[in-house]
């Protein structure tokens, strides 16, 4: 068997088709802003990144690039004041942060409306609570790689029903990915660093997602044949006087044993952004509509 390769640029083109549609229709083009602190090589090459593409969306892109010496108060002070600008309809802040500041308040204190990245503990608990709000972009991103396939891939790639197993259960990826796919009515295990024999929980996975931070964790025979293998993992592999190589957290060997399998790099990826620009115009059509106030503790009186 030779797995159907899910690339990621064309599911991604069709997000952002949506998108630019959607976009298109409210009162006021979305507002992205953006805070990146300090100068990590790999975030501002991630800001730089979406800050382009929502660019190229029409969408109303702010990068505040703040040096690695700001404060918490600083930090909070500002996400106080883009809370109540009716400009801004989505924050996000880069991470990691420097070590001198603390995620969780910083990130606790971006509006749950405007918190176009889902990390919001109000977010979370709306997630796994079943209500609307706004869930990050990687998983949703795979589930839309998904949707996009599912009428090309023999067989389909209907969730419901079947049995997923997800192996990693970080904030980022794992957990909202497992919260995601009960949603949408599958079987789900969540696989992790202490998962005593791996390989047996996942090759009962129908559906396989791998987020391990992991390269090539995930080998063919950990998986059942005729398996749906979505690999998240990103690896850069530097070796003296070679091209850098991105791995994958599942091995390429996999295709042969897998009916569908995501590429590193080419799969996942590109979904990640083009998911971070829905979710700044859903958070900008849930803003602008006529009967919208900020919902919560931190709306203006
Ligand atoms: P993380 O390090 O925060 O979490 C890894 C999780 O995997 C943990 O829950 C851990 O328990 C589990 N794990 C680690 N080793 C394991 C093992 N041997 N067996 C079972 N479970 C194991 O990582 P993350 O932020 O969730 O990212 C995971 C991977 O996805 C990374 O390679 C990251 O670069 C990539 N990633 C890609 C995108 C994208 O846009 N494509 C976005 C986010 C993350």
């Amino acid at each position: 068997m030779s797995a159907a390769l899910l690339a990621g640029a064309p599911a991604a083109a069709a997000l952002l088709a949506q998108a630019r549609q959607r976009a298109g229709q409210l009162p006021h083009a979305p507002g992205l802003v953006m805070v990146r602190l300090g100068d990590d090589p790999a975030s501002t090459s991630y800001v730089a990144g979406k800050d382009r593409k929502a660019q190229e969306m029409g969408l109303r892109s702010t990068v505040y690039a703040l040096p690695d010496t700001t404060s918490q108060a600083e930090v909070l002070a500002l996400i106080a004041a883009l809370n109540v600008d009716p400009t801004v309809n989505g924050i996000l802040v880069q991470l990691p942060l420097p070590p001198h500041l603390q995620p969780d308040p910083i990130l606790n204190a971006i509006h749950p409306d405007k918190d176009v990245d889902g990390f919001h503990p109000v977010n979370v608990g709306r997630l796994w609570s079943g209500q609307p709000g706004l869930a990050p972009c990687t998983p949703l991103g795979v589930l839309a790689l998904l949707r996009h396939y599912h009428p090309e891939v023999p067989g389909g790639l209907a969730l419901a029903g079947r049995r997923a197993v997800v192996v990693g259960r970080s904030a980022v990826v794992g957990r909202p990915l497992a919260g995601l796919l009960l949603r949408e009515n599958a079987t789900v295990t969540v696989a992790h660093r202490q998962t005593a024999d791996l390989g047996a929980v996942t090759r009962e996975a129908e559906f396989l997602f791998v987020a391990a931070g992991q390269p090539w964790l995930i080998t063919p025979e950990m998986v059942r044949p005729g398996a749906v293998v979505v690999d998240v993992g990103i690896h850069r592999l530097d070796r003296e006087g070679r091209k850098p190589q991105l791995l994958g957290d599942v091995h390429p060997d996999v295709a042969q044993v897998a009916r569908a399998l995501t590429p590193v790099p080419g799969g996942v990826g590109p979904m990640t952004i083009a998911q971070l620009m829905l979710n700044t115009v859903h958070a900008a059509e849930v803003q602008q509509s006529s009967d919208h106030r900020l919902s919560g503790q931190l709306a203006p009186a």
